[in-house]
């Protein structure tokens, strides 16, 4: 159909000038991005800027995060085919999609129940059988899952939550912007030895991490 293909044409062109230009490397994470339909995760009202290089709101006072952001913060996970993947702030479930091609499966947790019921409905749709939704409290992680190899949280925190680092398989990886601004640090955490150790990214603005007892 034409308008595949128009949105094909624009998928390329986010990837040559949005992610390819910032070095985004992984050739995986790059086809992934050509792949997924952005457009059918932002409103209907939005369609038309879906393939922007800017956040879009997707209501609940909660935005689909820019294209970039979400692929820099996938890079930095290094998904292998084998890895579960716990996602914290499922939201549109743009960024859910991403991981689950690359990923074996993909746990994915939000706390409003309309935002994770819609993304299941378009995942669904799409395909994908390889993702578990939550709705609940992220901060407190997917114990019966537990351990993950990968754990992605695409909202602010002041810290890692402690149930997220228990969560957390020996030598998985951590990506998690922190701080409590309007804009925070991204944080990729790699667990030695049962520690996670931090290293800071860049500078990013997320929405907060809101925990069941705020
Ligand atoms: N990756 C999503 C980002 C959505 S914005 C996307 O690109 O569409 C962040 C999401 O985190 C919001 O949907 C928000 O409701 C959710 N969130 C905030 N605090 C949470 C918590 N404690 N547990 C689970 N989800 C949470």
């Amino acid at each position: 159909m034409e308008v595949n293909n128009d949105y094909a044409i624009l998928r390329n062109k986010m990837v040559q000038e949005q992610l390819i230009s910032r070095r985004i490397k992984n050739p995986k994470v790059l086809d992934a991005f050509r792949k997924v339909p952005r457009h059918l995760f932002v409103p209907s009202s939005l369609v038309h800027q879906a393939y922007g290089d800017y956040p879009l709101p997707i209501g609940f006072n909660q935005t689909i995060s820019q294209p970039y952001i979400v692929a820099a913060m996938t890079e930095y996970l290094d998904i292998y085919e084998s890895h579960r993947v716990l996602e914290i702030g499922t939201g549109s479930g743009y960024q859910t999609a991403i991981l689950a091609l690359l990923a074996k499966t993909v746990y994915s947790v939000e706390r409003i129940a309309e935002l994770s019921l819609n993304a299941r409905k378009i995942l669904q749709r799409l395909g994908y059988t390889n993702i578990r939704y939550k709705i609940g409290d992220g901060t407190l992680g997917w114990k019966e899952f537990a351990p993950f190899d990968r754990i992605i949280v695409t909202a602010a925190s002041e810290f890692i939550p402690g149930q997220l680092q228990e969560q957390l398989a020996e030598n998985g990886r951590i990506v998690i912007p922190l701080g409590k601004g309007y804009t925070q640090t991204l944080v990729l955490g790699v667990k030695h030895n049962g520690r996670v150790k931090q290293r800071r990214i860049f500078e990013c603005a997320f929405v907060p991490l809101v925990p069941d007892n705020a």
